[in-house]
């Protein structure tokens, strides 16, 4: 992902929850990964926002970049690096593709006329216009004349397309189709420099010109990778690119066709997410449905914006949010399913066991309810809300494990049994919840006195006797 850093919105938390949710996922499998975020500094955009506030460019992107990371701090979402385009490397990087291209003769000087749209820094054709505006904006566009560098983008069709065909290049699948069609009527020549816009990186070349913008964004993430060091083939491709439906034409058709030209693998997919809603209605600030994840992350936890997104919202469709709607999902699945059975179960060890995890071994009926295989797979799939759902359903089947075998009425070696089949299944959950919430697993595991162990440990009966368990407070507080 790469944002542009005018506003902190609810979308911008959403997409980090989740590419932090599919990273920390692939942590827990054990694999190395690179998770690389950052804000898309340069353009007209920016340029116009910094004027409007009577700030120097630079400095009003310096004092944005702040709340973004705030943001992700707040929702403990935890990259390798944030990437700023406005950062030395990338600068570099920019400046050598450009140069690398117009050497090999993909990118030669021409007149650019045509329209553009300020809001998305998109080149549009007649034919792209609904009703002569921009199709992400319903604005005007501007009629632009100048001269300008082109990349040969047409050269690229039939490769991206090849690309876009593959299974899985696209995920959801069904936002694929669109993409191609729009691809097959005809790749064009991409304008790849402004001569009126300065807040940009330079043309290595040719002084008078400054990059377009959105090649400068989309290149953050070999930047990002480390190309150019002997890091990069290590990193890159990306397993995933994480945006929102409004700019998968630039992270197929313009990205795909540069990393072509430039010789860089391409990426293996583009995930794209929904839009989220404020109860239905979009968010926006004219209407006033502007909802600010940092307050709500502050007044309710990361945990529970976390939860909320990932299990209320399908990944690659939209959703919406309501705080009634979080607070429900807080009262009764974060308090009455997980946190009463930490709760019950951390209690009934101190009671019944000393506070130690007792002997025994995880009950076999309760073991079929955890559906590992279909969780693993429900997350390679990015089915974000079924894997999270289907973990749930295990929570709730240990709930109902407790009320079966009411372990206050047993004694010996059968009330053990239970009390460690339900201390061993808390252990997998925290694991399997790790990915959507990190606190909330650590919280689990310190209060069973263990530390977070990796998806191969999900199995039963790895929990040790003897390990002191500590009560803590409440998991999830109820909120009124
Ligand atoms: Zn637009």
């Amino acid at each position: 992902m790469i944002i542009r850093p005018v506003s902190p919105i609810f979308g911008h938390a959403y997409e980090k929850v989740c590419a932090d949710c599919v990273a920390r996922w692939h942590r827990l499998l054990g694999k190395k990964v690179f998770f690389l975020t950052g804000t898309d500094e340069y353009g007209t955009k920016i340029q116009r926002a910094a004027k409007q506030a009577g700030k120097d460019p630079k400095k009003f992107v310096d004092e944005m970049v702040v709340h973004f990371e705030a943001m992700d701090k707040a929702l403990n979402v935890k990259y390798d690096r944030f990437i700023r385009t406005t950062d030395a490397d990338h600068v570099k990087v920019c400046k050598d593709i450009f140069q690398k291209l117009y050497d090999k003769g993909d990118i030669y000087l021409g007149e650019y006329s045509g329209w553009y749209c300020p809001e998305c820094e998109t080149f549009y054709t007649e034919k792209d216009l609904v009703d002569g505006n921009c199709p992400t904006h319903k604005k005007k566009p501007e009629w632009v004349k100048e001269e300008s560098y082109f990349f040969k983008m047409s050269k690229y069709q039939d490769l991206v397309l090849k690309k876009l065909k593959e299974k899985d290049s696209i995920i959801p699948p069904g936002r694929a189709k669109e993409i191609i069609n729009r691809i097959e009527d005809g790749l064009q020549d991409l304008s790849v420099s402004r001569v009126n816009v300065f807040w940009s990186i330079p043309v290595p070349f040719d002084k008078k010109h400054f990059q377009y913008v959105w090649t400068t964004a989309l290149l953050n993430y070999v930047t990002g990778a480390g190309y150019g060091t002997k890091n990069f083939d290590k990193i890159w491709p990306a397993d995933y690119h994480f945006i929102g439906p409004d700019i998968l034409w630039h992270h197929t058709a313009i990205w795909y066709s540069i990393l072509a030209a430039a010789e860089i693998p391409l990426p293996k997919t583009v995930s794209v997410h929904g839009w989220i809603t404020f109860g239905g209605e979009k968010m926006s600030k004219s209407r006033g449905a502007v909802v600010d994840p940092i307050e709500i992350s502050e007044k309710h936890g990361s945990d529970a914006i976390r939860y909320y997104l990932l299990r209320e919202v399908p990944f690659g469709q939209n959703g919406s949010f309501t705080e009634e709607a979080l607070v429900r999902r807080v009262n009764n699945e974060l308090a009455n399913e997980l946190g009463n059975l930490v709760n019950r179960t951390i209690v009934m060890i101190e009671k019944y066991s000393k506070g130690e995890i007792p002997k025994g071994e995880a009950d076999k009926r309760l073991q079929k309810k955890l559906n590992l295989g279909e969780i693993t797979e429900l997350m390679d799939k990015l089915e974000l809300h079924h894997a999270l759902a289907e973990i749930f359903s295990f929570v709730s089947a240990c709930n109902q494990f407790i009320n079966e075998k009411e372990p206050w009425k047993l004694q010996g070696e059968e009330q053990a049994a239970v009390l460690y089949s339900l201390a061993d299944s808390l252990r997998i959950i925290a694991i399997l919840l790790y990915a959507f919430m990190p606190g909330t697993a650590k919280k689990i595991n310190q209060q069973l006195g263990i530390s977070l162990g990796k998806i191969a440990d999900c199995e039963f009966n790895k929990l040790k006797a003897g390990t002191k368990v500590k009560k803590a407070g409440i998991l999830f507080k109820k909120i009124e």
